[in-house]
This record gives structure tokens, sequence and C-alpha cells, in this order.
């Protein structure tokens, strides 16, 4: 090596060291925050407690219609599986009342048996909070006032979304369509079905259409076929996307039957919703690597909730853990103000700062946007932390993801 090479593999040795300290701080808690597939132990033992009690085996257990059917929304049988105090179990039986729960046993057996922190817990059981909280609107994006037919939600020139059900695996306590929820199942009758299908028909502009609800996955076999069936034989229609929270709630709803309906209908797009890395578990990735066969192609949108994932480095390690099963990272939208759900809200800013600990710091695949919609439903408006600082004609001076701020020469 010269001499001059050898200053600059210095130069750059230097650098390496200095860019392994930028992460330090992650590398250090990494391996504290809670993965689904490392704690197959409890998992497995809450499983063997849940089957005892609800009288099934291993085989219903993996069957989508059996954890459907034994949802548990019986504060009692919570009670066996995990520590509640006395006045936890009166705050459930109060806020369930006026709030719809169920919880998929296979959800139930992520919960911590210990900690009432724990991110599962807190997305599913109903705390007294809900029924306190009188801040907050029923319908924040004015969904009431977008929806040209029956079952559409048009909020964008070229994409709309069809609500397909009100129906869900787990009704999660954060829900921002909770004035749907009912106590009562509906599935939108087929001939509204069809009505939303000739709207699409008639409007050539319309290229992307989203099939929510609710969750998508809750309608059958069939009716999906059909479907996707119907949006398929119209030319315009160039993608499909199913919104749906079954891959974390009840991943024993991706079955081989299910993933040759969506090959058939290429291309199908799935958005999922996980927020926190004890979701991801071996039935999830087991069923991930179903639809990616099928061809599915798979994003996540994440909500920013309180005590949950309002921090950088469980939002990071839920992003890394994503990636490996093959989920792109989406969004990460903001929480709105929903009555009921303000004990979720977090500050723009901690949304913000996890922007700030990513970019740079993480592969740009493990980035998503944070988003927060605007009122009256006029969209999904992206938030960045500052990275333009000057603009001016022959130059602008920007700050790089170290916060190093440079001019940038146009000429140069
Ligand atoms: C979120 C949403 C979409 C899809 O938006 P993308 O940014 O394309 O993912 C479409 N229609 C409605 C009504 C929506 O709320």
């Amino acid at each position: 090596m010269s001499e001059f090479e050898k200053d600059n593999r210095d130069v750059s040795l230097k650098r390496a060291a200095e860019l392994k300290s930028r992460i330090q701080d992650y590398l250090d808690v990494k391996d504290t925050i809670p993965v689904g597939y490392k704690i197959q132990d409890e998992y497995n033992l809450q499983k063997e407690k849940l089957l005892e009690i609800l009288g099934g085996t291993p085989e219903d257990w993996d069957n989508w219609k059996w954890q459907i059917k034994n949802r548990i929304n019986d504060v009692n049988i919570l009670a066996q599986i995990i520590d509640l105090t006395d006045q936890e179990v009166e705050d459930i039986k109060r806020a369930g009342a006026e709030n719809r729960w169920a919880i998929s046993p296979y959800y139930a057996a992520l919960m911590s048996k210990t900690d009432p922190n724990c991110p599962v817990r807190l997305q599913s059981i109903p705390q007294l909070a809900e029924v306190l909280d009188d801040s907050g609107h029923s319908d924040p994006m004015g969904e009431k006032f977008t929806n040209p037919a029956e079952g559409i939600t048009r909020r964008y020139p070229d994409r709309l979304i069809i609500n397909v059900t009100n129906q869900c695996a787990m009704y999660c306590r954060h829900c921002q369509r909770r004035r749907n929820i009912g106590e009562i199942d509906k599935n939108i009758p087929k001939s509204h079905l069809q009505e939303a299908v000739d709207y699409i028909r008639a409007n050539p502009e319309i290229r992307d259409v989203l099939i929510t609800g609710g969750d998508s996955l809750m309608l059958a076999d069939s009716t999906l076929d059909w479907l996707l069936g119907e949006l398929n034989s119209i030319e315009h229609v160039e993608i499909k996307r199913l919104g749906t929270r079954a891959l974390v709630t009840i991943p024993q709803r991706i079955t081989q039957e299910l993933c040759d309906i969506l090959d058939r209908h290429a291309p199908v797009y799935l958005n999922t919703q996980f927020n926190h890395s004890k979701e991801i578990t071996s039935e999830v990735k087991k069923a991930t690597n179903m639809l990616a066969k099928a061809g599915v192609v798979m994003g996540n949108q994440a909500v920013l909730l309180n005590h949950i994932n309002n921090d950088a480095h469980v939002m990071k390690k839920l992003n890394h853990e994503l990636l490996k099963v093959r989920i792109r990272p989406y969004y990460i939208f903001h929480a709105k103000s929903v009555q009921g759900t303000s004990h979720f809200m977090t500050k723009l800013e901690d949304g913000l700062e996890i922007m700030e600990k990513l970019r740079g710091y993480t592969s740009g695949l493990a980035i998503p946007t944070y988003i927060v919609n605007a009122p009256k439903g006029y969209g999904k408006t992206p938030m960045l932390p500052n990275y333009l600082l000057e603009q001016e004609n022959d130059h602008i001076k920007i700050r790089t993801w170290e916060n190093r701020e440079m001019v940038y020469k146009y000429e140069d």
C-alpha cells in the first residue's frame, strides 16, 4: 500500500468507527425489545391454556373460523390467562359495555401475563379512559362527506376505497372508525357491492381500488373471489389493494385457498397494521411466505400510539422485523382525535423525532412516510423533519442526517 493509500484507509477506518458510534444507543437496547417469534415458549403455554379453557384442539387453533368463533369478550376468560386486579376487571366490564371488544385467542396468547403495559394488551383490552374521554370527534375524517356511491369513500383523483364490512377479527382499542363498529356484524349486501363496482366502471380515471372495512379479509373467500374478479374485468382498474389487520390478529386467515384467489386476480397489494415487533410471530412468518409466493406485495401502515410505539428504537425494531418477513413499511399514521382514543394520542414531535432517527441511521427500505390526515377528509399529508435550510438562486443550504449543515452549489 502506498503512503497515499494508507492515509485514505486510515480516514475511512476512522469514519467507519464514527458511523458505528451513531447507532450505539440502538445496538445497546435492540435485544430488549420484545419480538413475537422470540417469546414462543411463553406463547405456547398461553395457547395450551386457552385451548383447554375454550375446548379446542391444536388443529382448531390453526383454523381461522375457530379463531373467530372463539373470540374472547368475557373478562372472566381473560382473567384466567393474565393477571388482572379487581379494579381492572371492573374497568374492562364498564368500558367493554359501551364499546365492543373481542380478541382472537391467537392474539390473546401473545399478551404478557404480568405487564399491564404490554403493547398487545394495550391495543386489545378496553380501558376506563375510553369512556371518560369526551374530547375528539366520532368522524374526524368526515367520511360521510366523501361517499359518492354506496360503500365508497373517495378522497383522491385516481383511487378510492370500497368498505365491504364492519367486521374485524379483533376490535382495536385505538380504532379510528369505532363509530362503525356496532354490536352487530354487517357485511355490505352484494347489491351495494355491485353499486360500488358500477361506480368504478363508470369512472375511468379510477385505476387503484382499496378493499377495506372493517377488515377486508373478514369476507368469505367466495365473495372476495367475486369482487376481485369484477374489478379485474374493468380495464382501467390497474391494481387492487386489500386493507386488513388479519395478518396481525389472526394470521390463520391466510390459507392456501385464499392465496390461490389472490394469485389469480393479480396484481394484488395487501396493506396491514403491525404496531409493535411483539406482533411478529412464526405464524406471521408462515403467512407472509405464502402471500409472497402468491405474488402479493405487502406494506405496513403503523399507527403512532402513546406507550406502544412512540419511541424511535421501538419503531426501528418494528420496521426491521417487518422487512425480514417481506413487509415494506409504508406509512406511520399520526393518531387522529377520535372520541374514546385520546389516551393513545401523541404529539407531532414524537413522530418527527422518529423520522429524524430513521433517515440515514437505517435502510431507506425501513423508512415509512409519516402522515397526518387533514381535517374533513382533505387527504393524507406527509410530515418530515426539515432538511432544507436555505433556498437561493445559485445554492441551497441543507442539513444532513447527521445534522451537518452544508452549502450545495448548483454548478458544482
Ligand atoms: C388512504 C386512502 C387511500 C390510499 O392512499 P394512498 O396514499 O394511495 O395509500 C385512498 N382513498 C382513501 C379514501 C384513503 O383514505
